[in-house]
């Protein structure tokens, strides 16, 4: 059994992270799952929960970290499915199940989801709880690093989905960060023909083309619609906004008839469009938010190798040494992080 208290990152509010000791979490209700964590991915949303103001809200007092894994410790009295031992991955956007979304089968859409790692604890540290339900077994075989990216594959295969990219089709993607480089690695993965990449930090271009970007264009030297149109010919077929403010960049990139997806997330921002481009071009613009069911096959393609992600990893951190590498990562010094409670 666990010691009495673990250490864990908790989220203070004013872009504070504190590494203390709390009590190790118990179980609380029937369904509840204790787990040992293995690994937790630092997440663009954990950045911008910690940005100063925020650039989303995370619930004060709360332990964050949302894509993690671990292995079962304990298990409720009503859970049938796990047992001590097993390992786990955890889908942490929890939908009610009851709403007229998830009635509609869009349970990414809940109007009463709450968030492992925003509204409750989370993974950044040695112990955490979760309801089963918000679980999915994974093979004792899978590398650690490759576990830490199981939450955000599945967020982009969300995106993928509504691109339904054809092999050899063109892909621009707007943002080298972590988001970005899976996209571009699930595309090339998926027979993509030239897959661009715009980026304006010259580490993160550096970064894009070693992780096997065709191009990347810095959209501040060059002129983005011609630099594109150059390499493609008539724009791309598929175009991502990892960034979450480039509607206007994505829609001069793309070809006609060509499909958008509008996949980082900011709040804050607005964009300047031209609407006629999108009737006279046949433009299609797809939000995407999570995903519906695609946490099982974002572990099959961890489990089977079709991607391999563990290479984005540059900062492999302890709990110790979490605030400090979140704060790089937030500067762009960096392509995904991870926090490896144990070390
Ligand atoms: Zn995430
Ligand atoms: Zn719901």
């Amino acid at each position: 059994m666990p010691e009495k208290t673990m250490l864990a990152a908790v989220f203070e509010g004013e872009g504070r992270l504190e590494i203390r000791e709390v009590p190790t979490p118990a179980l609380n209700t029937p369904q509840d799952v204790l787990l040992k964590v293995e690994i937790c991915g630092i997440c663009g949303t954990d950045l911008r929960f910690l940005a100063v103001p925020p650039l989303m809200q995370a619930k004060k007092g709360i332990i964050l970290g949302h894509e993690y894994i671990g292995q079962v410790v304990e298990v409720g009295s009503e859970v049938r499915q796990f047992q001590p031992g097993d390992r786990v991955a955890v889908i942490p956007d929890i939908p009610c199940g009851y709403c007229q979304f998830c009635a509609e089968a869009r349970p990414n859409l809940c109007e009463n989801m709450y968030a492992i790692g925003g509204d409750v604890d989370g993974g950044f540290a040695h112990y955490a709880l979760a309801p089963a339900k918000a679980l999915a077994k994974i093979s004792h075989d899978l590398p650690v690093e490759a576990g830490a990216f199981v939450e955000l594959l599945s967020c982009v295969l969300g995106g993928v989905q509504k691109a339904a990219l054809l092999p050899g089709e063109d892909v621009v993607i707007i943002g080298a960060g972590p988001a970005g480089l899976v996209y571009l690695k699930v595309f090339k993965a998926a027979g993509a023909g030239q897959v661009i990449m715009v980026e304006v930090s010259p580490w993160r271009s550096e970064f894009a083309y070693r992780a096997g970007a065709d191009l990347v264009i810095n959209p501040r030297e060059t002129n983005l619609r011609d630099a594109v149109r150059t390499a493609t010919g008539r724009g791309a077929h598929v175009v991502v906004d990892a960034v979450g403010s480039e509607l206007g960049a994505a829609i001069s990139t793309a070809r006609k008839g060509g499909r958008i997806i509008m996949f980082g997330e900011n709040h804050q921002a607005e964009a300047v469009i031209h609407p006629h481009q999108i009737q006279g071009q046949e433009l299609r613009i797809l939000g995407s938010f999570i995903g519906i069911q695609v946490f099982p096959q974002a572990i099959r393609m961890l489990e089977s190798g079709a991607v391999k992600l563990d290479d984005l990893i540059t900062h492999r951190l302890s709990l110790a040494e979490l605030p400090g590498g979140i704060a790089e990562l937030a500067a762009g010094r960096g392509a995904k992080g991870v926090c490896l409670p144990w070390l």
